[in-house]
């Protein structure tokens, strides 16, 4: 996703989220004046990660020491290097640059059960890219695996706390002594991530029955790595892919929790930047104003619930449960996929060309653009322009030439736009940004 259009603006308001996270374990309340944490490594660094105390339980967040414990560091894989560890392209769509890059790793698989790892990875897809709107987006999705070598099967912890096994990722269960709490190491991840061709979210799914998991958020990328989000999971137990599809609710769509902590009371910051949080409790002027008594995908119709981004009162949610509360929940609601569709295009582009836009193209010179295999709620429109006027009669064709539109001077300009025109996306500002152009000069 290098050189996204809007990813600055997004992580920016994803530093919030993640220090409101760490201002809430101090008890302060002031965002922006705790560390941001996750941001490289080093002795005393420690990492903010969310993680669920059951299948359809309790979704917590803690510090976790960037470094993992003594016992369970000090043994190194006797598999291959990370240098050396094999690559499989799941997916590719489309160019890395106007991709979301999704990387797989396992922990806890030795050489003889990678066969293992990429069946395991391949269900954890099949569950996460079966929720909307996973499932209508995963063609703007590369998906690579990269094979994780470990020295011995399953991983630390499990099933009880004081065992130690050796694996490539250092992955444990009963981090800070929470049983639940899947942790790792985060600079092997990066070593393995970076064997793919690029990675902005990386999922681990560790070789092991137990429920468990955690998700990572990093505003900025730790030292060495271009991801901004880990979800760790477990790979044999039912309900862990639902982690990692709430986890992208964060990295992806910049989505805030719904739920909320017992105690901790009245909101205390003027506002939210989450689209899914409104501090507003009159319907009409809440976020999500535009869908104000809908019928939901999660079962309830679209309004303001009190509670929310971890406080009892004083902000709001759009609906009584969703994916984003609890993993209950299998759903996100129609705020929730609308603020997911604005992630994804966040990171991908739905329009390529093979023809540079950076050189001249001859009048008679076919110009052919390549869309997204998007499907279900997605719906791509391509428009022409020649000189900024739109030439209505070449709407959704994906080749012409410039004469053929009407350009034949040196220096006239044609452009392709695609928009999406998915009915999951009301706000305009969201539209806008479903859309990108491609430029080229007549020669
Ligand atoms: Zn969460």
């Amino acid at each position: 996703m290098p050189g996204t259009r809007s990813a600055r603006t997004r992580w920016i308001a994803s530093v919030g989220a993640v220090v409101t996270a760490a201002a809430l374990l101090t008890g302060a309340h002031t965002a922006g004046a705790a560390p941001v944490p996750g941001t490289g490594p080093g002795a005393g660094e420690a990492h903010v990660v969310e993680y669920f105390d059951g299948p359809g339980g309790t979704p917590r967040h803690t510090t976790v020491p960037a470094e993992v414990p003594a016992s369970i560091a000090r043994h190194r894989t006797s598999g291959p290097a990370p240098g050396g560890a094999a690559v499989t392209p799941v997916q590719r769509t489309g160019p890395v640059s106007g991709r979301l890059d999704l990387v797989i790793m396992g922990d806890g698989y030795t050489a003889a059960q990678q066969a293992d790892f990429h069946a395991d990875a391949q269900a954890t897809l099949d569950h996460v890219f079966a929720i909307e709107p996973y499932a209508s987006y995963r063609g703007l999705f590369n998906i690579w695996l990269v094979d994780a070598v470990s020295a011995e099967s399953g991983v630390s912890g499990d099933p009880t706390a004081g065992v130690v096994r050796n694996t490539a990722l250092s992955s444990y269960f009963f981090c800070e002594e929470t049983e639940r709490l899947l942790c790792l190491d985060t600079s092997k991840v990066t070593a393995y991530a970076d064997r793919a061709p690029a990675s902005d979210i990386v999922f681990v799914i560790a070789n092991s029955a137990k429920y468990g998991g955690a998700g990572y958020s990093f505003p900025t990328p730790p030292d060495g790595a271009t991801y901004h989000g880990v979800a760790t999971m477990s790979s044999d137990n039912p309900q862990s892919y639902l982690i990692g599809a709430h986890e992208l609710g964060h990295s992806i769509g910049n989505l805030a929790d719904e739920y909320q902590y017992a105690g901790f009371g009245a909101y205390p910051y003027p506002s939210s930047e989450s689209a899914n949080i409104s501090v507003t409790p009159e319907l009409g002027t809440s976020k999500w104003y535009r869908w104000l008594g809908e019928q939901d995908p999660t079962g309830s119709v679209i309004g303001t619930y009190e509670g929310g981004d971890y406080y009892e009162t004083g902000v709001y949610r759009p609906t009584s449960t969703s994916l984003m509360r609890t993993l209950a929940s299998t759903d996100f609601n129609h705020v929730g996929r609308e603020a997911m569709i604005k992630g994804f295009y966040t990171y991908a582009d739905a329009l390529t060309s093979t023809v540079p836009t950076g050189t001249r193209v001859r009048p008679g010179q076919p110009i052919g653009v390549r869309l997204a295999p998007v499907t279900g709620l997605s719906g791509l429109k391509v428009t022409w322009y020649v000189d900024g006027k739109q030439i209505a009669r070449a709407t959704g064709d994906t080749s012409v030439t410039p004469a053929r539109l009407g350009a034949t001077r040196s220096g006239q300009r044609v452009t392709a736009t695609v928009t999406d025109t998915t009915a999951a996306v009301r706000d305009p500002a969201v539209r806008a940004a479903t859309s990108n152009s491609l430029t080229w000069r007549v020669r």
